[in-house]
């Protein structure tokens, strides 16, 4: 019988549940998010959850519950992470295309900080805060042109992206800034892509926030805060192995290359380190189909419930978690009408039969929240791994 290492699932249980569904791994998680305390505490780095990553509630309330604050690119972020239980004292509200709504509910909320990314930004926020009577205060998103090594669609960094002020500009903007009175510059944020694997793109990312720090002090300004955003790599291959992330690498290549000033903090926006690994996309084989050279297992969930593969090509490892059968090759595919609905190709699974589950692994960042209803399917659910 083939010896495969599988993460543990309460399968019995599934049986109350309708299939697909997202199933969260509360001891992986907290194990997870504890070691990222211990390690951001030892080095003074305030962490702020990415919650575009996961906005499942029962998962926020967890990781608000570890005292953490989050980052936001939406209003409807906003409200739930407030609603979760991050305290406002620790919401930074990020995005390019901040709508008036979104940012007077910020303001309303009175969150700690706007990471602001464009001229017409500020003047907006400017505005809105002065008739509030509020002071805003604000990171500014610089682009660093900081090559982050990892699939074009999540590298934000580089001169020819959306995202952020180009660092030649700052002089002129850090002038305008100190014009605008309802404002208050406390910071610079950086954000250079996502799924790092390789830190040395950190490493290239704090050189230049190093340079830059050095430019800001010539110019007389005083930073309190450097947001290094988030982006750091999880092991899609071995989720079994290598649940968790290497924090403890990650922390130390910060104190180690980032020069902080007296009193200046560094804060951290990780998504995907923190909720991939805890996360599986349960699914259950409707039908066997044999090909002629091929058979496919084909699934009732679909690229609407986790739309990486489709997306991005990206890997995720499938187990059959109702066989111990010897092993055999299948295609995994949705139900959805796209060629594209197709979870792997000619990969190894215990032998499958009509009614096995699988489950599709390190899912909890980037699946539930991308979640769609085209061909008007239902959206999966989330349960916590304590709720069966
Ligand atoms: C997406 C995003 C993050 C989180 O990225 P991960 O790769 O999931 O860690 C952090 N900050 C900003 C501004 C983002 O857009």
């Amino acid at each position: 019988m083939a010896q495969v290492v599988k993460g543990s699932f309460p399968v019995e249980k599934f049986v109350k549940v309708q299939t697909p569904f997202y199933y969260y791994d509360v001891d992986l998680l907290n194990q997870t998010l504890d070691l990222v305390k211990k390690e951001s505490s030892a080095n003074n780095v305030e962490v702020h959850y990415a919650v575009k990553a996961n906005a499942n509630p029962k998962v926020l309330s967890i990781i608000a519950s570890k005292g953490f604050g989050a980052d936001c690119v939406s209003g409807n972020e906003v409200k739930a992470a407030v609603e979760a239980g991050f305290p406002a004292s620790k919401i930074v509200f990020a995005g390019v295309g901040k709508t008036d709504p979104e940012i007077n509910l910020a303001l309303e909320y009175n969150i700690f900080c706007f990471n602001a990314e464009s001229i017409p930004e500020l003047e907006v926020i400017n505005e809105l805060a002065a008739a509030k009577g509020k002071v805003a205060n604000i990171e500014l998103r610089v682009n660093p042109n900081v090559d982050a090594h990892t699939h074009h669609y999540i590298t934000t960094g580089l001169n020819e992206n959306k995202f952020g002020f180009n660092m030649d500009d700052l002089e002129s903007v850090v002038k305008m800034i100190a014009g605008m009175k309802n404002l208050k510059l406390i910071g610079l944020h950086f954000h250079i892509g996502s799924q790092i694997t390789d830190l040395s793109s950190f490493e290239n990312l704090c050189v230049r926030v190093n340079d830059l720090q050095e430019k800001f002090e010539s110019w007389g300004v005083k930073l309190e805060n450097i947001n290094i955003g988030g982006g750091l790599g999880i092991n899609y291959e071995h989720p079994n192995h290598m649940p968790i992330a290497d924090f403890e690498s990650y922390f130390r290549l910060f104190a180690k290359h980032l020069k902080l000033r007296a009193g200046q903090t560094m804060h951290c926006e990780p998504g995907r380190s923190l909720v991939a690994q805890c996360g599986s996309l349960i699914t259950k084989v409707t039908y066997v189909k044999k090909g002629k050279e091929k058979q496919f297992a084909i699934v009732d969930a679909g690229m609407t419930d986790l739309i990486r593969p489709a997306l991005y090509d990206a890997y995720h490892r499938i187990e059959n978690i109702s066989s111990d059968a010897d092993e055999e090759k299948y295609d995994v595919v949705g139900p959805i009408c796209e060629s594209s609905d197709v979870f792997d190709k000619e990969i190894l699974l215990n032998g499958t039969k009509r009614g096995d589950y699988l489950a599709i692994r390190s899912a909890g960042a980037y699946g539930e929240i991308m979640a769609s209803g085209y061909n008007l399917r239902r959206l999966p659910q989330g349960y916590l791994s304590t709720e069966f």
